[in-house]
């Protein structure tokens, strides 16, 4: 998980669960605030996951069927 950090503008985004979302609240904040300039200071606070909760929900589903998809697998095996 990433937060971007502006410290110009003293703010910290929303958490971000890729870098591609990162790169929009970085690019958006930029273009709103700074006329599209890079303020001096910003920077990307990455997070350690904590749980399988907090993946984002196409990981969780693709989980979740790799689970499925074991179990079926040593069921039809035994
Ligand atoms: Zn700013």
């Amino acid at each position: 998980m990433y937060r971007y950090r502006c410290e110009q503008c003293r703010t910290t985004s929303p958490a971000a669960h890729s870098r591609h979302e990162l790169n929009r609240h970085r690019s958006s904040h930029r273009d709103l605030f700074h006329g599209g300039h890079i303020p001096d200071g910003e920077h990307v606070i990455a997070s350690q996951r904590t749980s399988l909760l907090d993946l984002p929900r196409e990981q969780r589903i693709a989980a979740a069927v790799l689970v499925v998809a074991l179990v079926v697998a040593c069921l039809i095996r035994f």
